[in-house]
């Protein structure tokens, strides 16, 4: 690294801090930012795909900036960049070290910052790119996912203060082992909304291919609407069910540090849709979202013995190891053994079987297996908190639409079901029908009639 590239910490962070750290600290709670009128506009891969793309993203910050707002950019890499990094990484390695893949694939983002801070230039103002590093991005140090632990954004004040327009090359940070890290697909939702957290910023806007977000994604079902406004713990729960419209440790950012978040579209002028605190009171939906996940296995443990401890011990290994487990069910059968079901990501699948298959002999349980073929539809409201009978009323629609439902789980204000995979398309546009999503609030008689 470059003593340019070198955040400028005022205090250090030690890996032992970075070890311990849950929680994403931006300036720590005694330094909270106050709120400034700076605006944090983040620009997705379609975005700021071609030169066109660039240009039109170039003259819409500069808008802001002629409206009278300080601007700090964040951008993706363009169109498919990312994708076509681990590509390449791929045809040269099965296994390439996450370090490397790190420096790999943050160039992406360099480019698009880059060449956006060209365009500006282009339109008579000053910009100026920085890496994650250079906007004092620091995280911990798990190549691939990081976390961010700090950010100390003088760089980008100085800049700002100089009258600069900022671009930040999203989706990267420097580790307190000072590597490049990169924070997992979709991180440059994380770095918007942690640096609109930093810098106190009156808004931070998502700009992308859509419009805002949609009561389910609008490529399933065409007659999806466009929400006006989604609270923080709705927005977590259809992120968590599988929409890929924000990554969903933004959303866990935005709702600790209160941040004003806004998911907009990058070719219309149209307000999009406020993320934010619920304080709708009666006015809510019944339902406000569905939502589904393709990227799950479940996994089936049979006959394990019916013994206090042994469940704590499969799931502790597995914690162990990061593997973060999603649905559970337990099956107890008369002859004193019990199955065991439970949902994973596919990508964790290899060390989910070598801890199995590493617990067989001590636990004594008879085998394992593994199902790729299934799928996550998860219904999202607030409203379901004062309405009775919603999960009824989901599970009789799929019901009739001959969909069997393999594994459920609730919290106060969502029902997720795991079902077969080939059925998550007529599942989603079936659920979104009979809750009449397409038509805003719909009363309780027409759910329920
Ligand atoms: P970007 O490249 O700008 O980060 P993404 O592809 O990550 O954009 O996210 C936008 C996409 O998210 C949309 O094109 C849409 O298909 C998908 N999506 C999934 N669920 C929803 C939803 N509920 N509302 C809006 N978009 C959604
Ligand atoms: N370019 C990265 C990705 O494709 C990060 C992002 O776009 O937010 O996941
Ligand atoms: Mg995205």
């Amino acid at each position: 690294m470059t003593e340019q590239e070198h955040p400028e910490h005022d205090e250090t962070l030690t890996a032992e801090d970075a070890a311990g750290s849950q929680y994403v600290v931006i300036g720590g709670p005694e330094r909270k930012a106050e709120r400034t009128n700076i605006v944090v506009m983040k620009f997705g891969g379609s975005s700021v795909a071609d030169a066109t793309c660039i240009k039109r993203v170039a003259s819409r910050i500069v808008d802001a900036r002629k409206e009278g707002h300080p601007v700090v950019a964040v951008v993706s890499a363009r169109g498919d960049t990312t994708d076509e990094l681990i590509a390449a990484a791929r045809e040269i390695s099965e296994n390439p070290p996450a370090r490397e893949m790190d420096m790999l694939l943050s160039t992406g983002e360099r480019i698009s910052a880059a060449l956006l801070a060209m365009a500006i230039h282009e339109l008579g103002y000053e910009a100026i790119s920085l890496t994650g590093s250079q906007a004092g991005i620091v995280t911990d140090t798990v190549h691939t996912k990081a976390k961010i632990l700090d950010i100390k954004p003088h760089r980008i004040r100085r800049a700002l203060d100089e009258e600069k327009i900022v671009l930040v090359a999203g989706f990267q940070g420097v580790s307190t082992d000072q590597d490049v890290t990169t924070l997992g697909r979709g991180g440059s939702d994380t770095t918007a909304v942690a640096l609109a957290a930093a810098l106190g910023a009156e808004a931070c806007m998502i700009f992308t291919d859509v419009d805002g977000i949609y009561t389910t994604d609008p490529r399933i079902v065409p007659e999806a609407r466009k929400l006006d406004f989604i609270s923080n713990d709705e927005m977590l729960e259809l992120t968590a069910g599988g929409a890929k419209v924000m990554m969903l440790r933004s959303i866990e950012v935005a709702r600790r540090y209160d941040v004003p978040l806004w998911v907009r579209s990058s070719f219309t002028d149209a307000p999009g849709t406020l993320i934010g605190q619920d304080d709708r009171g009666m006015e809510q939906a019944i339902v406000s979202g569905v939502t589904y996940a393709l990227d799950d296995a479940k996994v089936t443990v049979h006959d394990l013995p019916d013994k206090i401890g042994v469940a704590a011990k499969v799931f502790t290994t597995l914690a162990k190891t990061n593997v973060n487990v999603d649905v559970i069910i337990q099956n107890v059968s008369a002859g004193g053994s019990a199955d065991i079901s439970f949902t994973v990501a596919e990508d964790d699948l290899p060390k989910v079987t070598s801890v199995l298959a590493g617990l067989q002999a001590e636990l004594g349980f008879k085998s394992f297996d593994v199902d790729k073929e299934v799928a996550k539809v998860t219904l999202v409201g607030a409203g379901m908190k004062t309405y009775p009978g919603i999960a009824a009323k989901m599970f009789e629609v799929l019901a009739e639409n001959g969909i069997n439902l393999e594994m459920i789980s609730t919290s106060s204000i969502k029902i997720s079901c795991v079902i077969r995979r080939s059925s998550v398309e007529t599942a989603v546009k079936a659920l979104h029908a009979a809750f009449h999503m397409h038509d805003g609030m719909a009363s309780r008689e027409e759910v329920f009639s």
